[in-house]
């Protein structure tokens, strides 16, 4: 029974862990060589954990995943502000996830032999494929409420884990996913360069497409599922020129205030949710083993 329950316990306590550096990345990516107060650049290791009220620096033992937030009842412990509730999610999601994805890759559920509920090298590789996705969802998941635009570094991480998890054909082969990549960036060349002939006015950037949170994600979801997902580039497409087409006529239209029934905050960033369908799509497909959508 212990054998059972040890490697998932032992997941669960790294997931917390875990969630705790991807609350250090969603905060300090968006900030990294931006100035500190007390000198230097942001980077992901300085400067060390403070109050980010009072910026009294944290003591390690105020700074436990989980049971930390619990024990000073959501307040810091220096001047008493209530602590980001998200923090904690966080860290409670990712260590519930961790956990989760450990017990259904050592029962073995896609193979549908007996549960063994024991680490082995067959369980081993998938599982830390698994892992890596997922944290880098959560990662994605946690940056895109405040910083959308900030995801880019996260999204070509996973392009390129996505890739090599293929080199043994994990979800798809290599040669699919290399090729699949590929024409979603010339897809993307190919868009940048109708918009700016047609719509922009002014100066352009012309190889700013690149650097679109939107195309990365894409590129990043066929880059792990291949053609299971061969539909996604239409649904960047048709975003991409929503968002051109809002930066358009907002904020001037009263037409658009008036008949809008969504949120101000989703109309501004159509990029933030489709990302957010992007990490929901990619999670799916993950825990259908890589077979496609019945959406297409
Ligand atoms: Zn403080």
């Amino acid at each position: 029974m212990l054998a059972a329950i040890l490697p998932i316990a032992l997941l669960f306590v790294l997931g917390c862990c875990v969630g705790s550096f991807i609350n250090v990345v969603a905060y300090r990516l968006p900030l990294v060589d931006a100035p500190t107060s007390s000198g230097g650049d942001w980077n992901l290791a300085w400067p060390p954990s403070q109050c980010p009220q009072c910026q009294t620096p944290i003591p390690p033992w105020h700074n436990i995943p989980m049971l930390s937030y619990l024990m000073l009842g959501g307040r810091s412990a220096c001047c008493q502000q209530p602590i980001g509730r998200h923090y904690f999610v966080v860290e409670g999601l990712c260590a519930v996830m961790t956990a989760l994805i450990g017990l259904v890759l050592m029962t073995d559920p896609w193979q549908q032999t007996q549960p063994a509920l024991l680490l082995n090298a067959s369980s081993l590789i998938p599982l830390i494929w698994g892992l890596a996705l997922h944290w880098c969802l959560l990662t994605l998941a946690a940056m895109l409420l405040r910083h959308p635009q900030h995801t880019l570094v996260v999204w070509q991480c996973l392009l390129w884990l996505g890739l090599l998890s293929n080199l043994s054909g994990a979800f798809r082969a290599l040669a699919e996913a290399v090729v699949a990549v590929a024409l979603c960036y010339a897809l993307g060349f190919v868009l940048a360069a109708l918009v700016n002939r047609f719509l922009h006015k002014g100066p352009s950037d012309r190889l700013a497409f690149f650097a679109d949170p939107l195309l990365q994600a894409t590129a990043a979801a066929l880059a792990w599922f291949g053609s299971a997902i061969g539909w996604l580039p239409i649904v960047y497409v048709a975003a991409t020129l929503a968002t051109v087409a809002t930066k358009h006529v907002a904020p001037q239209s009263r037409a658009i205030k008036k008949s809008s029934a969504l949120p101000l905050g989703v109309r501004r960033n159509i990029s933030g949710v489709s990302q957010g369908i992007v990490i929901a799509l990619l999670s799916a497909l993950w825990w259908l083993n890589g077979e496609p959508l019945p959406l297409w």
